[in-house]
């Protein structure tokens, strides 16, 4: 672990809280806090997302549809006739009258503010009216010797509720009044040859765009600063995972007892789990802890790799703890594992919510004996009355959905344990040192042998009917589907809602074989309902995405997803790998509510075209090309604030290089630039964890 460093002086004006800022009272701290966060920093790193030209012209010259300023005079006041109709003053500047209008917040002070004959700066966008000149709502409207108030380029903020546009843009150029000349961290010969400026005069450019080319993320000021972000966060990776291998940790060498437990296997070991194993276990020997990312598609079989490592552990008469994100999950990892381990004779106890009482006692007795050498379960693994004899290995499957202080505190369980973390989320290489730069990775880019391509095809909800009565006919033929209702406007209530609607209209068709699962079923009746799926007892399964369906059902063979055009292309991957596991040919069927637009189609068809995770990320995320393009934020992805990871995707592996360069040097950072970086670490203060404080 870093300890955190003190925060230097230079910074105390950026992390003063944002209630520091004029006019920032009650009302408007929580709501700035919302927007940006709790401290000034927070507000200098809120950029504009939008540049308004107010160019100064005269009436006769006006653009139509442009915002624009005028130099005018007030030359009537027309006050609506009857109640309902706008508020209107018409003005004029020797070329032509423009009306300005309020349709509400006209009235009698408009009058007095804006008295007859009085000399004006007005700006705003103007539209033919009635063969006239309108501006309706003016933007600025102010004497004429206060013309240089209206900015001649205008960034627009982002806003919300009460926190107007403009407000937070005074706030922006406050923070920005604040934000010292800081000393130079990166290395100047490199900014030289990328033609970037410095830091300070970077965050200036950043607030003060003068069209919209100036907020593309490629200009050298937000690449000067998506740099110094991601550059600070690689550091941060760095030291965290230079920390970890600083730690002394049990020397675990490839035993018999895993060899013979590999020899029993039904089937061989793809090439690409011998290579991740051997990586494993090379970590594992080497008396440092292993901090190893098992990526591989859904089916790709990280479950046996980790089973080995675990076999291995318990030969050196240590132990492991697998942890799963559910308890079906979990479940089915032990039915996988106890097996193949009993039959070397290693004891796998499954500890889960649910276990209560004597039976919870006997397993806990097991674990703190050290009888049991492999422990699978849910979050109860690490419950306070959960002890290990000799804790080694920890196993996180599907880490990204574990908060860091559940990671944290199963790892307390054995302070030195090596960890093997493993997620089926594909990120693209590009991509792959932001989400797991503390993380050694070993792939899994190769399938078991005979899985068969899934047969897949997208269709409009039209034929909604269509796709019923195959799905009937293949039921009556003993197939099983799982039919996947989305998760509409990110609230389960209405996903559950959509779930339960389905799951009646199909009973209607299908019978009794329909079952329903989804987030909100308590535990024991959700795994009663996988179970009778799995059993075959079932043979449709409707089910929300709030359900893991990381489920092995090797026999169902049909994936509906209701309007895909809603998923992220990983997770509709990631869906459709719960099919073709078996011996029946597969099929998926996207349905989507028409008309879609030509990304969604692309998108979609990239899914029908290959079946390669890593494929599909990537070509996902050219086709979103910004943004969040794989819903990565719930992946564990880190919440840059000023660097774009697709758009600066290219600055990632050379901040990451630059990061382990400088730690190689001087990995106390004491050096001029080491002091520097220092202030950059400061400045953004990611924590150890490779997340950001918003508090600092
Ligand atoms: P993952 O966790 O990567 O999605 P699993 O470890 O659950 O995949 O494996 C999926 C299925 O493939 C399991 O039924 C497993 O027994 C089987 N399997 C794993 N490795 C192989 C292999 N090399 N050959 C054939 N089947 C395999
Ligand atoms: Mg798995």
């Amino acid at each position: 672990m870093i300890c955190v460093a003190m925060r230097p002086e230079i910074l105390f004006p950026l992390f003063a809280p944002a209630t520091s800022l004029k006019g920032v009272g009650p009302k408007l701290a929580p709501l700035v806090e919302r927007l940006a966060g709790p401290l000034v920093r927070d507000v200098l790193f809120l950029g504009p997302n939008r540049v308004v030209h107010r160019g100064l012209t005269t009436v006769a010259e006006a653009l139509e549809g442009e915002d624009q300023t005028f130099l005018v005079t007030v030359d009537a006041h027309l006050p609506p006739g009857r109640a309902g109709l706008p508020y209107r003053i018409r003005v004029f500047d020797g070329t032509g009258f423009i009306t300005l209008t309020w349709f509400k917040g006209g009235g009698p002070h408009l009058a007095r503010q804006h008295p007859q004959g009085a000399q004006h700066a007005v700006s705003g966008r103007v539209e033919r009216y009635m063969g006239g000149l309108q501006m309706a709502h003016p933007d600025y409207l102010v004497d004429a010797d206060r013309l240089s108030d209206i900015p001649e380029f205008e960034a627009i903020y982002p806003a919300s509720g009460d926190l107007h546009a403009r407000v937070v843009r005074r706030l922006a150029q406050e923070a920005l009044e604040r934000a010292p000349e800081l000393p130079e961290w990166q290395d100047a010969a490199w900014l030289a040859r990328e033609k970037l400026p410095g830091w300070r005069a970077a965050i200036e450019a950043f607030h003060s765009p003068r069209s919209d080319d100036d907020l593309s993320p490629h200009t050298p000021h937000r690449r000067r600063l998506a740099y110094d972000e991601l550059f600070a966060h690689q550091l941060a990776l760095a030291q965290r995972k230079a920390g970890r291998k600083a730690e002394p940790a049990a020397v675990i060498v490839a035993s018999q007892l895993s060899e013979k437990a590999e020899r029993a296997l039904p089937f061989r070991l793809t090439g690409a789990q011998i290579r991740s194993l051997s990586e494993v276990r090379g970590d594992l020997a080497f008396g440092q802890r292993m901090s190893r990312l098992l990526q591989g598609d859904v089916g790709a079989g990280k479950t046996v790799v980790a089973m080995l490592a675990m076999a291995d552990v318990a030969a050196a008469g240590l132990q492991s703890a697998l942890m799963a994100p559910t308890e079906i999950l979990a479940r089915q990892h032990f039915d996988t594992l106890a097996g193949p381990l009993s039959a070397q004779g290693i004891q796998t106890v499954l500890l889960t919510g649910r276990d209560r009482g004597a039976a919870r006692m006997e397993k806990l007795m097991a674990l703190a004996s050290g009888d049991a050498a492999v422990a699978v379960g849910t979050h109860a693994l690490f419950q306070d009355d959960v002890t290990f004899k000799a804790l080694a290995l920890t196993v996180i499957d599907e880490q990204h959905r574990f908060g860091v202080s559940e990671r944290q505190r199963l790892s307390d369980k054995g302070p030195a344990a090596h960890l093997l973390a493993m997620s089926a989320t594909p990120i693209p290489r590009t991509l792959e040192l932001t989400v797991y730069g503390a993380l050694e990775v070993s792939r899994l880019d190769e399938k078991p042998p005979g899985r068969k391509p899934v047969a897949t095809r997208a269709a409009p909800t039209t034929r909604l009917e269509e796709v019923t009565a195959r799905l009937t006919r293949a039921v009556a033929g003993g197939a099983q589907a799982f039919w996947i209702c989305p998760l509409v406007s990110d609230s389960e209530d209405s996903a559950l809602a959509a779930a339960e609607a389905r799951a009646i209209v199909l009973k209607r068709l299908l019978g009794p074989k329909v079952g329903l699962v989804h987030g909100r079923l308590p535990p024991t009746e959700k795994d009663t309902v996988m179970a009778d799926f799995a059993a075959g007892t079932l043979s449709v399964l409707v089910a929300t995405t709030v359900v893991e369906v990381g489920v092995d059902v090797p026999a169902a063979s049909i994936m509906v997803i209701e309007q895909a055009e809603r998923f992220g292309l990983a997770q509709l991957h990631q869906l459709r790998g719960r099919v073709g596991r078996g011996k029946a040919d597969s099929s998926c069927v996207l349905l989507y509510d028409a008309p879609l637009s030509a990304v969604a189609q692309a998108r979609l068809d990239i899914l029908r075209r290959t079946d390669d995770g890593f494929v599909i990320a990537e070509k996902d995320l050219e086709l979103r090309g910004g943004g969040d393009p794989l819903g990565l934020k719930q992946s564990g992805f880190p919440a840059y604030r000023l660097a774009d990871p697709v758009a600066h995707r290219d600055l990632i592996a050379v901040a990451a290089d630059d990061a382990r360069l400088v730690l190689a040097r001087d990995p106390e950072l004491k050096s001029e630039r080491g002091k520097a970086i220092q202030v950059l670490q400061a400045l953004f203060d990611w924590r150890p964890d490779g997340s950001a404080s918003a508090a600092g």
